[in-house]
């Protein structure tokens, strides 16, 4: 059986829209019709030209099993005499599919023809006939258009098995069901098939194709899906589709300014947007939220910062006047957190008219594709440039301007006579009022996209510059009723430096995307703000979450007073990165980074890093299709030994499973992930790629550099089981030198029994974010209990005392890499728990070494005994404040 292939990138419909009774009543045959869009006709199968109309208008091929094609562009096209028309190819050449047969000009076409639409029909249709016909589609060069079905015979295997609807069921597996990136994934693999994919959920329909309609159909964690499509490889292509479904693996999902990769980077660095990032900056962005974390993700060094929250700040909205100045204040919810002083640069965005009547069919399609190409180079430009949150936003949108249903619905409305823009207004609205339709709020999120990405189109239409955005002056705040994603990352941030919108929630890019510019906003300030006249100075604190407005000449220097002070601090704890830390009274205490690549490696090394306390392997073998080789192991194990300059390198084994699942390598449906196959356990389910690992890591030179950690052990034979294949491995690599080899405890049996595990080890890593996890029974993603998941709960450090105490009789070190480390308030308790070692965020190695040099061992035991004795983590946090912040002598919010 034969199947044709769209020559042309178009809208594709029935015979019965041609304006010509010729094609209309198929008295040439059967097939179809396509508007097209572009200037090149193709071949649809392989064959041989036939011939080619003397007008050049028209195309006949030959297939290889006898079929007779014709191509015939535009109606009544024969009166232009071949104006427009280039042929590429001669009769009586041989084509293969795809093979470009003419050229022509879209525009002399729509000024003499009296319609575009190009039938594609089968002339010998006594001997053919066509079956599983694509109409009513937009289609592109390439895509399957229908069978060609022999008559003599050959009809019953042409409703053999192939050409039946194959169809597949299964149960979404994946946390968020079919959310943006889901979406955008099966979105990709389905344009590559051949045949066309129906995905159906709760009684509804969509193109597989279409990101967008894929999201609209609100697929759900644990719901049924089921995925249909005909076609000869129809079957192979939904098992594939089945098992990419499956095999997706999420991003660990945290608190929602830090879920997304590279979202908050500490220090207002622009993130390399890993993974790893996300999860340490999860544990922060819930330390923010009790007041812990400032200047957009920079932690105080102190204990003096009160316990505000995001609920505080937002809490009320009100205007008023401060007592003895005329100083407007409003408040608004944090969206990220900084001071900021600068002068108002307002931005005021008018709704776009655009007219319904379009000026021709042939016009407006073109108009609509050019307006597409600007705004989609455009944002490829900027998408080279980015990096972190900001790139992913940008890729959500390159995602939308081709999403397959959006583009399709325009198409069909400027093929009704409809503007380009109000098409393309229409597509985009209607889709958005279907995933609003949802309140599901990550689908929210990406209304907000499509909203950006509507106007971004409409200006391009309109010809005017794609982001209206005023010059920014130096410290600019800019003030908004709402601010795009496209905007925010179109503006020049090194001008920027604050933004108060009226409107805009905590949670949206905008915020996430601030947080990662290091650029303090706040958000919900009220329609007040918009009185706010250019120029104005303000003073943006949101840690307070408040805006002054032209503030006296006294606030003002104080809050740029507070400004200096912050950076002449950072620069001086820069400074002072690189000496050895002890505390006051002399206690060495190393201050090692976690990282996940090379690049963390050079960051943590620039900032006084003394080593890597935690390399997350697990982050090679994520966004891959097949797991790394030796040999690429052993490279990036390499590289980042050598950019840590002969400094220590823990390397942890393969940490998957989870919330961390990868795509090769499904693992059996659990109900409970988290309590399932993960960390150690997966290894030695899997022991070839632990030992693909192991032999990597035993070929690093120096080999002596490496220390080997193994996650989530629970007991002691899990070690010795991993100890086992290491000897192996070394034996066959010719290794003499053995590695130290770790356990982390991060699950409360192996915190209770840490000494029959310090037995087996040479050092203990604790693990906080999943031993506070297992031991408060409290998802660690969880963003209701999100304020709760506290590392300082007593439970916790109770199992932290107990394991230093354990690990103490045995001689062996306690490090700690779990969040809790990198937390400014958790540190002089670890430090009191015996803690001597602590592996970090990268970028906050000089703000931690400055605050444990200016703490007592002595000071730290009595708060560490103290606070294992509270109640709650909230008391522990007070007592951590309150015993801290008089010895330290800082001020609050300093
Ligand atoms: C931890 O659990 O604290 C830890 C460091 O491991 P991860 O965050 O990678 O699970
Ligand atoms: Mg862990």
């Amino acid at each position: 059986m034969l199947t044709l292939h769209s020559p042309l990138r178009g809208w594709c419909s029935s015979l019965d829209e041609t304006p010509d009774e010729v094609f209309a009543q198929r008295l040439l045959g059967d097939g179809v019709a396509i508007d097209p869009i572009g200037d090149t006709l193709h071949a649809p199968c392989d064959g041989e030209v036939v011939s080619i109309a003397s007008s050049k208008h028209a195309v006949a091929i030959r297939a290889d099993n006898g079929a007779e094609i014709l191509l015939h562009v535009g109606i009544d096209t024969v009166a232009l005499g071949g104006v427009g028309f280039e042929s590429l190819v001669q009769a009586g050449d041989r084509v293969r599919r795809g093979q470009a047969l003419l050229k022509f000009d879209l525009d002399v076409l729509a000024g003499g023809a009296k319609s575009l639409l190009t039938p594609l029909l089968i002339t010998n249709g006594e001997r053919f006939s066509i079956a599983n016909v694509c109409a009513g589609a937009s289609v592109d060069v390439g895509d399957v258009l229908f069978d060609v079905v022999a008559v003599d015979g050959e009809i019953a295997a042409a409703i053999d098995g192939s050409s039946q609807e194959q169809t597949l069921g299964f149960v979404v597996p994946l946390e968020h069901g079919i959310h943006a990136r889901p979406a955008a994934l099966i979105a990709n693999f389905a344009k590559a098939q051949s045949s066309e994919i129906t995905v159906s959920a709760h009684g509804r329909h969509a193109n597989a194709r279409s990101a967008v309609s894929l999201m609209a159909l609100g697929v759900k964690h644990g719901d049924e899906m089921t995925i249909s499509a005909r076609g000869p490889s129809a079957l192979a292509a939904l098992e594939q589709l089945k098992q990419l479904v499956l095999g997706i693996r999420e991003a660990p999902h945290a608190a929602p300014i830090s879920a997304k990769p590279g979202a908050l980077s500490p220090g207002g660095a622009r993130d390399g947007g890993s993974l790893r990032a996300a999860q340490d900056m999860a544990q922060l962005a819930a330390s923010a939220r009790r007041g812990v974390v400032g200047d957009a993700g920079t932690v105080h060094a102190g204990f003096g910062v009160s316990g505000r929250s995001e609920g505080d700040a937002g809490g009320e909205r009100a205007v008023g006047m401060l007592p003895g100045a005329a100083i407007n204040r409003l408040r608004g919810v944090i969206a990220s957190r900084g001071l900021a002083v600068g002068r108002a640069v307002t931005l005021k965005v008018e709704e776009i008219a655009v007219v319904e009547a379009g000026r021709g069919i042939g016009h407006e399609s073109a108009e609509f594709e050019r307006a597409r190409d600007v705004v989609r180079t455009r944002l490829n430009q900027l998408a080279e440039h980015s990096q972190g949150a900001a790139k992913e936003v940008i890729t959500a949108h390159l995602e939308f301007i081709d999403d397959w249903e959006l583009v399709a619905s325009a198409r069909r409305a400027i093929s009704r006579g409809k503007s380009a823009a109000f098409a393309w207004r229409r597509a985009v609205r209607d889709s958005a009022d279907t995933l609003r339709a949802l309140g599901d709020p990550r689908m929210s999120e990406r209304v907000d996209d499509l909203i950006d990405l509507e106007s971004q189109v409409l200006l391009a239409l309109s010809g005017e510059a794609p982001v209206s955005i005023p010059m920014l002056p130096d410290r600019a705040i800019l003030v908004a009723e709402d601010l795009k994603p496209s905007q925010l990352v179109s503006l020049d941030a090194t001008k920027l430096t604050g933004i108060c919108l009226a409107g805009g929630g905590p949670t949206s890019h905008v915020a996430i995307l601030a947080a990662a510019m290091g650029v303090p906003a706040l958000v919900a300030l009220g329609p007040a703000v918009l009185s706010v006249e250019d120029g104005a100075w303000l003073v943006l604190d949101t840690e307070q979450g408040a805006l002054t407005i032209s503030p006296d000449q006294t606030a003002l220097a104080a809050a740029e007073q507070t400004l200096t002070q912050r950076r002449q601090r950072q620069q001086s704890e820069r400074a002072a990165a690189h000496i050895d830390c002890r505390t006051a009274d002399g206690e060495r205490i190393e201050v090692f980074a976690n990282l996940g690549s090379v690049a963390e490696a050079q960051v943590a090394v620039a900032h006084g890093a003394e080593g890597c306390g935690l390399l997350r392997t697990e982050f090679l073998f994520l966004d891959r299709d097949s797991p790394p080789s030796e040999e690429e192991q052993l490279q990036q194990y390499q590289g980042i030994a050598q950019a840590l300059e002969h400094r220590p390198l823990v390397i942890r084994t393969l940490d998957i499973g989870g919330d961390k699942p990868i795509p090769y390598l499904p693992l059996p449906a659990e109900e409970n992930p988290a309590l399932g196959l993960r960390g150690v356990r997966t290894s030695l389910w899997r022991p070839d790629l632990l030992r693909v690992q192991l032999r990597a890591i035993l070929r690093v030179r120096p080999v002596e550099q490496c220390r080997v950690l193994l996650p989530m052990i629970t007991d002691p034979a899990e070690i010795r089981a991993v100890r086992r294949m290491l000897d192996e491995v070394r034996k066959e690599l010719g290794v003499a030198q053995l590695l130290q080899v770790g356990a982390m405890i991060e699950t409360p049996a192996s915190a209770v029994i840490a000494g029959r595990i310090a037995r087996e080890v040479d050092f203990l890593s604790i693990g906080t974010n999943d031993l506070t996890q297992y031991t408060l029974a409290m998802d660690r993603g969880h963003a209701e209990l999100a304020h709760r998941i506290d590392g300082l709960h007593p439970a916790v450090l109770n199992l932290i005392a107990m394991t230093v105490d354990a690990a103490d009789e045995h001689h062996k070190l306690v490090a700690v890499c779990g969040g809790l480390a990198s937390e400014p308030a958790a540190v002089p308790i670890l430090i009191g728990l015996g803690v001597r070692e602590l592996s970090v965020v990268p970028t906050l190695v000089p703000q931690l070494k400055s605050l444990i040099r200016t703490l007592t061992v002595e000071a730290c035991r009595e708060l560490a005994q103290r606070a294992l004795t509270m109640d709650t983590a909230e008391a522990v946090r007070a007592l951590a404040n309150d015993a801290m912040a008089p010895a330290r002598g800082l001020q609050p919010a300093d």
